[in-house]
């Protein structure tokens, strides 16, 4: 099964090995579990010039003349926070602002990627399950790929999110329950319709497969690979791309390890972490969802495996993974605006809120050069500002209440 761009792939069933189609894009259908793209052949090159994922089209083998349908999903800046470094004893914390991809979170990669593929394998439209940053990207690249898009969310997504994904003029559809239904909602939509699924758990191997180039990014920004990087997670794709993309760097001998990866998740709900914690060989799904952290609130409902894929690959990476309380996540979301500069979302924040007790644990040594991923843009969820505006009527008043309000 060769793919384009010069690399060749095969769809194989993470559990029972199963090989499917290289279109196939759902879970195993022999047992359920995830199925992942595995690269036969290929090496590393950047295509200079070339916009958003399809710097990488060669090794994500994407067709070149997709390029078109990009918005610049890729290359997202890297800076350094200097307090948040010492405050915690590390080398450096790199912040790799994901945020401000082209719709304000990282799904832009993926999507970008399975929206081409779709539309190179003949689907008539697309239909994503989002709990509102996925359906963005599903909806602006649907738009440029000049495809209908339905997208399925749950009643209580934020207001702020679904503003975004409705300006492009997609069907956006409200479905009561947590993410899972709105899950099965897509699933069922994709089958009878011919539509693409670019819902981006594990259900597109080739969405997950577009996360790979956050590691490319990482490797070229950071000359290297840093010793750890804290992604806040979900069913983990974003996980499983940032360790493939090591992974892959590594077989080329452009790095010589794969970061720790670290599974970051909120306390009211955190199946990954629990397994973690209880030691064990899989992922059970949530009970009940008890988290305002947006985005990081799926229970796994009806596919735990994609958590113990997850899990499995932060093992593999010699990872590890935490849960973090909502207070906590919010505390640190006002000290990165108010500190740093950088205005992201709830589970934008969740990485470097869990900083403190990956020291604690022992999980991040002093001294270790550490990467935390910001994936959401604090726009669509805009934290309240902690200080009142001044009002004033007249010019003589507006001078007059700066000057009491600074002196
Ligand atoms: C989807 C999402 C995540 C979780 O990513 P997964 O790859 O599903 O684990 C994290 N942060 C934000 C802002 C997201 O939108
Ligand atoms: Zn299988």
């Amino acid at each position: 099964m060769t793919g384009v761009g010069g690399t060749e792939w095969r769809l194989r069933c993470a559990v029972c090995g199963r090989e499917h189609a290289v279109q196939h894009a759902a879970p195993c259908l022999d047992c359920g579990a995830p199925v992942t793209a595995h690269r036969v052949s290929g090496g590393f090159d950047v295509a200079e010039g070339a916009p958003g994922v399809w710097q990488y089209a060669g090794p994500l083998g994407l067709d070149p003349a997709d390029a078109w349908m990009s918005l610049g999903e890729t290359m997202t800046p890297v800076i350094p926070d200097g307090p948040l470094a010492r405050r915690h004893g590390l080398g450096a914390v790199h912040l790799k602002l994901d945020h401000l991809c082209p719709t304000g979170s990282f799904k832009d990669r993926a999507v970008a990627a399975a929206v081409a593929r779709g539309r190179g394998s003949g689907a008539t439209g697309i239909v994503c399950a989002s709990s509102g940053n996925a359906a963005a990207s599903a909806a602006a690249y649907g738009a440029r790929a000049g495809l209908p898009v339905i997208l399925v969310m749950p009643s209580r997504t934020p207001r702020g999110k679904l503003l975004a994904s409705g300006a492009y003029g997609a069907t956006q559809l409200l479905v009561d329950g947590d993410y899972s239904v709105s899950f099965a909602v897509a699933r069922e939509l994709a089958r009878r319709d011919g539509y693409a699924n670019v819902t981006t758990t594990y259900v597109n191997p080739w969405a997950v497969t577009a996360l790979r180039s956050a590691a490319y990014d990482l490797y070229r920004q950071l000359d290297g690979a840093p010793d750890a990087v804290v992604v806040p997670t979900s069913a983990g794709p974003l996980v499983h791309g940032l360790v493939s993309g090591f992974e892959d760097l590594r077989a080329w001998g452009l790095v010589d390890r794969v970061p720790r990866v670290v599974a970051a998740q909120p306390e009211g709900c955190a199946p990954i972490a629990r397994a973690w914690a209880e030691g064990a060989e899989r992922v059970r799904e949530w009970e009940q969802v008890e988290t305002d952290v947006s985005g990081l609130d799926d229970p796994l409902r009806g596919y735990a495996h994609d958590g113990t894929l997850t899990l499995e690959t932060v093992r593999r990476s010699g990872g590890t993974a935490v849960a973090v309380s909502d207070d906590r996540v919010e505390r640190e979301r006002r000290r990165l605006a108010e500190a740093s500069g950088v205005h992201v979302e709830p589970a934008g924040a969740i990485g470097v809120a869990a900083l403190e007790e990956l020291r604690i644990r022992g999980d991040l040594q002093p001294g270790e050069r550490v990467v935390c991923m910001l994936t959401g843009t604090g726009l669509k969820r805009p934290l309240e500002s902690g200080r009142p505006p001044l009002r004033a009527e007249s010019l003589e008043r507006a001078v007059a209440a700066v000057a009491e309000e600074t002196t």
